[in-house]
């Protein structure tokens, strides 16, 4: 708060994308208020997308101090845990031992980690990624586990600590040095915390071994939404591309995309403070989009977005999946799927 208090201009520029601030005031204005309970609440309004730093001119991070006044909220007991009751029992529930999975084979130093989102709404996707990634590295393993974003985002810094603490601890153990993920949120949580393990997305690693392009069909066209955590990650973003166009897409760019990208609306558990954040960015991003398919690395994202427009995942069009009118999967659908995998005879 006190760097944004003494370098925050109060130019506007991050205020103008986001509906937050527009309520809130600048950066300036919020640290100002001081760490008041009433003003360290209202940092849970924000989904720690990141627009704000993407857009400052003087290279500040509003996102990290709004994070930083959701972690002394939480410190102070502030936080109503009850209202993130369904986010924090979905990341325990992930991180148990029903859920949970090592595979990890004699000689493994790489696995494929595809996080939380992704194994609850394609199962089968994920089980045909680590295929195509044993065929490339005979000894990759596969690990089922959650990376702990909800308590990270949520401010829950000891508890985020311990579940991130087990996670590490045990691949470390097991000489793994290097994961492969398939969300973007668990490769900046990877990332960042977990700085002995070269992270990488899956998605670089399919593109790289991938011909650059097939020939577009004129009526295949869609755009691409890039999700919030890979705002600064322009490597995966290029893969991301490659492997829509190596399918015979052509790309049409939203305007707001790569470090200008716009949260869905699902960022930070936002709607536990405000409902209906979903269909109102969904809906901005629908409007951009004017019609066509919109593809997302990020399974969470693709759902959020295709309540208001149709949409899909990368590995949809790996796996010829093309129906973009899909719905979201039920939530008991996806404890099933997740059940599915966690069983799944492999070897
Ligand atoms: S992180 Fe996103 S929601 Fe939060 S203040 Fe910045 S732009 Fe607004
Ligand atoms: S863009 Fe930067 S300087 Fe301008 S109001 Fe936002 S935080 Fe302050």
């Amino acid at each position: 708060m006190a760097d944004m208090a003494a370098n925050c201009t109060s130019c506007g520029e991050c205020v103008r994308p986001c509906s937050f601030l527009q309520h809130q005031g600048t950066p300036l204005t919020i640290a100002q208020q001081g760490a008041t309970d009433r003003n360290l609440l209202a940092a849970y309004g924000c989904s720690l997308c990141g627009l704000c730093d993407a857009v400052c001119p003087e290279g500040l991070s509003p996102s990290d101090m709004l994070l930083g006044m959701r972690q002394e909220a939480a410190t102070r007991g502030l936080t109503d845990l009850k209202k993130y009751a369904p986010w924090l029992n979905y990341e325990k529930l992930g991180a148990s031992l029903f859920f949970r999975r090592d595979l990890i084979p004699t000689g493994c130093t790489t696995v494929f980690f595809p996080g939380c989102s992704l194994p609850g709404t394609r199962p089968d996707a994920v089980l045909e990624l680590f295929k195509r990634l044993r065929l490339m590295e005979p000894t990759a393993g596969l690990v089922l586990d959650c990376c702990g974003k909800i308590s990270h985002d949520l401010g829950l810094t000891d508890h985020f600590t311990a579940l991130f603490g087990r996670l590490s601890k045990r691949l470390r153990h097991k000489g793994i040095t290097r994961i492969l993920t398939a969300c973007p949120g668990c490769s900046k949580i990877l990332r960042n915390h977990g700085e002995e393990f070269d992270v990488t997305s899956i998605y670089e690693v399919l593109a790289a071994c991938t011909a650059p392009s097939r020939p577009a069909s004129p009526l295949k066209v869609v755009t691409i939404h890039d999700p919030c955590p890979a705002r600064f990650d322009p490597a995966q973003q290029a893969a991301v591309r490659q492997l829509v166009q190596s399918c015979g897409y052509r790309i049409e760019e939203l305007p707001s995309h790569g470090t200008t990208t716009r949260c869905c609306g699902q960022g930070g558990m936002v709607e536990g403070c405000v409902t209906s954040t979903i269909k109102q960015e969904s809906g901005v991003i629908a409007a951009e989009a004017a019609g066509r398919p919109v593809i997302s690395s990020c399974a969470s994202c693709s759902d959020s977005i295709t309540t208001a427009t149709p949409a899909g995942h990368v590995v949809d069009l790996l796996f010829s999946k093309t129906d973009f009118s899909a719905k979201p999967v039920s939530s008991a659908r996806r404890w099933l799927n997740r059940l599915k995998l966690r069983c799944a005879r492999l070897t």
